[in-house]
Parts: C-alpha cells; sequence; structure tokens
C-alpha cells in the first residue's frame, strides 16, 4: 500500500444495534454511501426506523434538509451478508462487545473485502492491537470509537494498534473529521482515556447504591447538581448499556490487574437478571412508564 491517505467514499457498518445505526446515520448524512450489516433481519429494521426517526428529529429542528435526508437515506441499504461489503474503502464494526463475537465476524469479514479496505471496530474495550493481530490486515486495522448517541455527540476517540500504519490513521481521522467529530487519539492500553476515566466513576456510583450511602435519585443528582454532569452516573450506566459497562470494568480490571477496577457485584446481579438498561426497559431505572423510575 502506498503511504498516501486513502480515500473514503464507501463505508460498511457491522451491527445495526443503538452505536451501529447512529454510526450509519452520520456516515450517510455525511454523504458517504453506507451498508449496515447485522446477523438479525429485525435489528435492522428497527435501526432503520431509528434512523429515520432521529432524521425527522433533525429535520424539524433545521440541522438537516428534508432533500438531505432523502438523499442520506437514499445512500444506505442494508442486509445480513457480509459479502455486501466487497466494495467498501472502511468497515466499522459495532456488533455487541464480545471478544469472540468481532474475532468470528472479522474471520468472516476479510475473505470479502479488497485489500485496500481499513477495517476499524467501535469496541469501547478490547485492545486494539489483538484485535488486529486475529485478522489479515493489522497495518489497516485502527480503533474508531465514538461516543453514544452518535449524531449527537462530538468525540471520537482514534486508537492505534501497535501495527497500524499511518495512511490508515490518517484516512480515519480524515474520515471522522469528514463526518463531522472531533479527534481525540489514544494509545491502546485498556479502556482507552474515555472509559478509563468514566467507567470507574460509574461503578463507584453503583458501590454506593449497593452499600447503601445513597438511592438512585440521590447519587444521580448529587452528581448533576454537585459537579455539573448533564446525566448522573446511573442514568448514564443504563443509556449506555450495563453489560456494556461491566464488559468494559472487566476489561480494565483484567487489563489493569488491579483490584480498584473490580466490577461492583451489584452491577453483575443486573447484567445477570437481563436488566441491562434503557435498551431492555429496565437498568437502576425502569422505564415502562411515561418517565423513568428509580428502582432502588
Ligand atoms: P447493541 O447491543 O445495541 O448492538 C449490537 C448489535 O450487534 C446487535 O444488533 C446484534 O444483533 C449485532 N450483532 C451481534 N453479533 C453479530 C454478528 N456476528 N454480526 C453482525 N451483527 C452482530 O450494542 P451497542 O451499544 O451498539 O455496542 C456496539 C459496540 O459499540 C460495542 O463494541 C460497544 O462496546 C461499542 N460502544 C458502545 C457504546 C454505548 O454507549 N453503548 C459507546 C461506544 C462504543
Amino acid at each position: 500500500m502506498s503511504e498516501t491517505t486513502p480515500t473514503i467514499s464507501s463505508v460498511g457498518v457491522i451491527g445495526a444495534g443503538q452505536m451501529g445505526n447512529g454510526i450509519a446515520h452520520v456516515a450517510a448524512a455525511s454523504g458517504l454511501a453506507v451498508t449496515m450489516i447485522d446477523v438479525k433481519a429485525e435489528a435492522l429494521e428497527k435501526a432503520l426506523s431509528t434512523i429515520r426517526k432521529n432524521m425527522e428529529r433533525q429535520v424539524s429542528k433545521g440541522t438537516l434538509s428534508a432533500e438531505d435526508r432523502d438523499a442520506a437515506l437514499g445512500r444506505l441499504s442494508t442486509g445480513t451478508d457480509m459479502a455486501a461489503l466487497s466494495g467498501a474503502d472502511i468497515v466499522i464494526e459495532a456488533a455487541t462487545e464480545r471478544e469472540e463475537i468481532k474475532k468470528s465476524i472479522f474471520a468472516a469479514l476479510c475473505p470479502h473485502l479488497k485489500p485496500s479496505a481499513i477495517l476499524a471496530t467501535n469496541t469501547s474495550s478490547i485492545p486494539i492491537t489483538r484485535l488486529a493481530a486475529s485478522t489479515d490486515r493489522a497495518p489497516r486495522f485502527i480503533g474508531m470509537h465514538f461516543m453514544n448517541p452518535v449524531p449527537v455527540m462530538k468525540l471520537v476517540e482514534v486508537i492505534r494498534g501497535i501495527a497500524t500504519d499511518e495512511p490508515t490513521y490518517q484516512a480515519t481521522v480524515a474520515l471522522a473529521e469528514r463526518m463531522g467529530k472531533t479527534i481525540a487519539t489514544s494509545e491502546d492500553f485498556p479502556g482507552f482515556i474515555v472509559n478509563r476515566i468514566l467507567m470507574p466513576m460509574i461503578n463507584e456510583a453503583v458501590y454506593t447504591l449497593h452499600e447503601g450511602v445513597g438511592d438512585v435519585a440521590s447519587i444521580d443528582l448529587g452528581m448533576k447538581l454537585g459537579t455539573n454532569q448533564p446525566m448522573g452516573p446511573l442514568e448514564l450506566a443504563d443509556f449506555i448499556g450495563l453489560d456494556t459497562c461491566l464488559a468494559i470494568m472487566q476489561v480494565l480490571h483484567e487489563g489493569m490487574g488491579d483490584s480498584k477496577y473490580r466490577p461492583c457485584p451489584l452491577l453483575v446481579k443486573h447484567v445477570e437478571a437481563g436488566w441491562l438498561g434503557r435498551k431492555t426497559g429496565r437498568g437502576f431505572y425502569d422505564y415502562s412508564g411515561e418517565k423513568p423510575r428509580p428502582t432502588r
């Protein structure tokens, strides 16, 4: 591969969950051709309806014209077969945060990709270098960590694995900028920058609840009004997904070998119960009524 920065005009997105649909939305609205893949056809249906709804909101706020919305939706296709990504300049993997799932996706995907294609992962916590080593393209493998919700949040953390080459890094930065994002560059260490700092705070909020220091409402109000954060840590945990929060704490705990990162048993219990936050209708809040209701 030459040392010139590859140009990206077509993007594949794998995983149509809350991150995948946001990435596909912003990429399509930025003029890129987007193909979104999921194992579940119903996840694709749900993602498309979320994208339409979110674009509708942008149209009513005047941040997107109806014409640009229609053009963006016209650039977006979906499917369950990875062969549809054979023409992609970059594939951004945003599937479930489990290493074996991501590795099996890469194994199935790489034979379809053109040799020059960049492979990016939106992982919150799995080492980029280790994922890269399981593929046929470690120099063209990179971390592209979007924040949730993708259409709203300005940051993309770009994480270079030890083998990532400079043209791949430059092309990824250029793509994120084209998508209207600002970049923070992180080295490949557990949790990167944002989650290394954010997740221990969320985990500590769960310990504070677990030990009865405060109830859900007091913990969230305390942090919102006391430290000027737009969301309380438990509300934010529900928003991110408690399974994702737990997975990140486990990676920090194992990766650093330091007991200060041990996941709170109450967080583990919520995940075991399937109370994963907003996406399942219950986490530290119950979302079945008009307004979220604290569960403790
Ligand atoms: P999610 O559970 O909402 O969506 C995951 C999607 O992946 C599901 O639709 C699932 O059907 C699909 N999937 C699972 N196995 C697949 C396979 N083999 N092939 C194709 N699709 C498959 O999860 P999410 O919150 O969107 O997280 C996705 C990724 O983004 C994770 O790596 C997570 O760590 C990362 N991330 C999440 C957040 C957040 O706030 N939720 C923020 C930044 C990054």
